[in-house]
């Protein structure tokens, strides 16, 4: 079978974590299996050196200070794993080498950012494609150690070429179909597992690009449909995805199967567990996805495919993204102008911030939208400052602590009567609804509610289509 196997999160953790990872790609590949293998950066590498580079550019930082600091703290935690991860002695000089070389080329990125002082995308992207650049050599190393051939390479050495959006790059599938299987099935027929760098691509000139936080999961899709792979495996510290967020409510359960459609609702609204721009390179070659525990690989997770029995479950699971603020538009003055929409979410648009749910009722008194809670107060000002300049006189509210819920199912579709349930389970809770939206598709139904309500309609909800029982 031909797979491509990701880790990412707290699989890649530390040393120890990374010498399992290497153990499960080594008993696939006595198993006959052609593995590629995609890693993210070791858990929290990624965020510190974005922290790193923000404070350089501050007006009074200390770079003399502060970045030989930075990277002896992440020496000491990549020499750490390589030691941890690497048992064979010739092997972890190398390693160490390869890593001591790489640390060199991050300092030196550090301090012209230091220099110049500001970060323009281009360079946070450079920045940003260190963390997998230190870790893909330590999985790689890990797997030669036990005795398999292995070599680690850069998203665009597998042939990953983007375009030149920093920051959010996305792949140019002609090219990288062509070059990633030449690439990759040279280096199968040598007997080698690579080891590929998640979450960064180059353009066509070999500029590094990374393809948005968390873009690892992306990296794997996108290769494993170049491949033609059998299944993507996506290794995290969850069992799969599951029907509610487990911390919300206890009687959650993985979900065994769903279809690329539901994931991908899934994956946007809050089951933080895939990108959700991964799913749609796989869709579009029809490769399943797998979501697999790295501790508990046996375990079966969730299988990703086109279309799964869905006949029982109406709603799959409830959804609900926290830290959130509703922001709301109004006044008698707007009923029947027309071009509100467009004006609101164009001002929403041009100042950059993401809106993650909107809804208008029939009579225009006024238009409401969700957007992450930390982009609220930037979201009133730009709403503010343009319709002073262009004197309109519309209200703007804002409710800061909500969630949006949302429950996601494609047995919804055309399945009446599932709104009701919805709504009147949460009625009858006593839980107050402030807005709603239901996306043509029906594959789901979202809703607004006080922050202070939410985990008790998951609970209700989650309840009402028993989600708790093996579906
Ligand atoms: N290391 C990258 C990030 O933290 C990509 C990933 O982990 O998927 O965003
Ligand atoms: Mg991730």
């Amino acid at each position: 079978m031909k797979l491509v196997i990701k880790f990412g999160g707290v699989p890649v953790k530390d040393g120890d974590s990374i010498r399992k990872d290497a153990e499960l790609v080594v008993s696939r590949y006595k198993k006959g299996d052609k593995v590629a293998v995609v890693t993210s950066a070791m858990a929290g590498v990624t965020d510190q050196l974005l922290e790193m580079a923000h404070r350089l550019i501050e007006p009074r930082s200390d770079p003399k200070q502060l970045i030989p600091e930075f990277i002896r703290q992440i020496s000491i935690r990549h020499y750490r794993a390589c030691q941890e991860a690497i048992k064979k002695v010739e092997v972890l000089d190398k390693t160490v080498r390869n890593i001591r070389e790489t640390i060199d080329l991050l300092e030196r990125a550090l301090t012209g950012i230091s220099y110049l002082g500001e970060l323009s995308p281009r360079s946070q992207d450079l920045v940003l494609s260190f963390g997998e650049r230190l870790s893909a050599p330590i999985l790689s190393g890990a797997i030669e150690s036990l005795g398999v051939r292995s070599r680690s390479l850069t998203g665009f050495e597998a042939g990953l070429i983007t375009d030149d959006h920093f920051t959010e790059a996305r792949p140019l599938m002609d090219k990288v179909r062509k070059l990633a299987r030449q690439r990759i099935n040279r280096i199968w027929a040598k007997k080698e597992v690579p080891v590929i760098t998640g979450f960064i691509g180059g353009t066509e000139d070999g500029i590094i690009t990374t393809l948005g936080r968390g873009g690892s999961d992306y990296t794997a899709s996108i290769l494993g449909a170049a491949l033609g792979v059998d299944e993507i495996w996506i290794m995290t510290d969850v069992d799969g995805i599951m029907t509610a967020d487990p911390k919300v409510e206890p009687s959650a359960r993985v979900i065994k199967t769903v279809s690329y459609i539901e994931a991908t609702e899934l994956a946007y609204f809050g089951a933080k567990v895939l990108h959700p721009k991964m799913i749609r390179p796989a869709m579009d070659s029809n490769i399943p996805v797998r979501v697999l525990n790295a501790f508990r690989p046996n375990q079966g997770g969730t299988l990703i495919i086109k279309e799964p029995n869905m006949a029982r479950d109406i709603v799959k699971s409830i959804t609900i993204s926290k830290k959130v603020s509703l922001i709301t538009v109004g006044g008698a003055e707007m009923i029947g102008v027309p071009g509100v929409a467009a004006a609101v979410f164009d001002i929403i648009g041009r100042a950059g911030i993401k809106v993650l749910m909107i809804s208008q009722s029939s009579s225009q008194a006024d238009i409401s939208f969700v957007v992450d809670r930390k982009e609220a107060d930037l979201a009133i000002r730009a709403l503010r400052a343009e319709f002073e300049r262009r004197n309109i006189g519309w209200d703007i509210s804002c409710e800061r602590n909500v969630s949006v819920i949302a429950a996601i199912g494609a047995g919804m579709k055309g399945t009446p009567g599932v709104a009701a349930r919805v709504f009147g389970t949460l009625g009858r809770n006593g839980i107050n609804i402030l807005t709603i939206a239901q996306g043509s598709s029906e594959l789901n139904i979202s809703f607004t509610v006080d922050e202070r309500d939410a985990v008790k309609a998951v609970r209700a909800l989650h309840s009402e289509f028993q989600l708790d029982k093996a579906g």
